[in-house]
């Protein structure tokens, strides 16, 4: 599930919006001024932002200088303001795309999927990544551990390089359905789950007894480097 944090001082919209994106599926939190939104930020890690410009505390541009000072998080900015000099100006500040108000929440939910996709797949065409005993390899489409190459369907070599983008930490289901399916969440989708229990299979680990891949609980799923085996001990002789 996308999170969203929807900040938006007129109530009426609010309200709208926040029905709207979360029939969409989306878990919204909203929030009315500058204050709550940068505190909700921390408490709540939201995936996304939707930022009013017009706030009744702070001006929403520079709510997004404080976002950017601290976090990465996609910014699209929702602005009355149809005026091209400003909305280059706040690209440039670190805004990840715009809405020009009034928008439906179809339309925001668009632009939110459309700003993680290009968000959240930061590796460049023939970047290796190296997990462990795992290396990844985009230009030639390779997985080898320690060396030995395996065997992937597309879909899995996808799965397994939307990880490794972003080894380490927590992605979830929903992400993973839209980077490598480009497909919504349904809230019951089992794709993932089966493409991850077959790259299980192929990596030579279980759910249960995991090396690479280790699911959270009702979050997601990351990749990490195996825990060492422990160091053999020298044989006295
Ligand atoms: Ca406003």
């Amino acid at each position: 599930m996308v999170r969203i944090l929807l900040v938006e001082d007129h109530d009426a919209i609010r309200r709208t919006l926040t029905r709207g994106l979360s029939d969409l599926g989306a878990v919204v939190t909203a929030v009315a001024t500058a204050v709550e939104a940068i505190q909700s930020l921390a408490a709540d890690r939201p995936d996304v932002v939707l930022l009013d410009l017009g706030l009744p505390d702070l001006d929403g541009s520079d709510v997004l200088t404080m976002v950017r000072a601290t976090s990465d998080v996609p910014v699209v900015i929702g602005t009355a303001r149809d005026d091209e000099r400003e909305i280059v100006r706040l690209l440039d500040a670190g805004a990840d795309d715009y809405l020009v108000k009034p928008f439906s929440a179809a339309h925001a939910m668009a632009r939110v999927r459309a700003v993680l996709r290009r968000t959240t797949t930061p590796l460049s065409g023939d970047q290796r990544v190296v997990v462990g005993d795992l290396v990844i390899d985009p230009s030639s489409r390779t997985a080898t551990v320690a060396g030995a190459e395996l065997t992937l369907s597309r879909k899995e070599f996808d799965l397994l390089l939307a990880l490794a983008a972003r080894a380490g930490e927590v992605v979830s289901k929903a992400q993973l359905l839209a980077d490598v399916w480009g497909l919504p969440w349904g809230g019951a989708d089992r794709t993932v789950d089966v493409h991850l229990s077959w790259l299980r299979r192929k990596l030579g680990e279980t759910a249960a007894a995991p090396r690479y891949l280790h699911s959270v609980r009702g979050v997601g799923v990351k990749l990490v480097a195996p825990i060492s085996d422990p160091t053999p001990t020298t044989e006295q002789p």
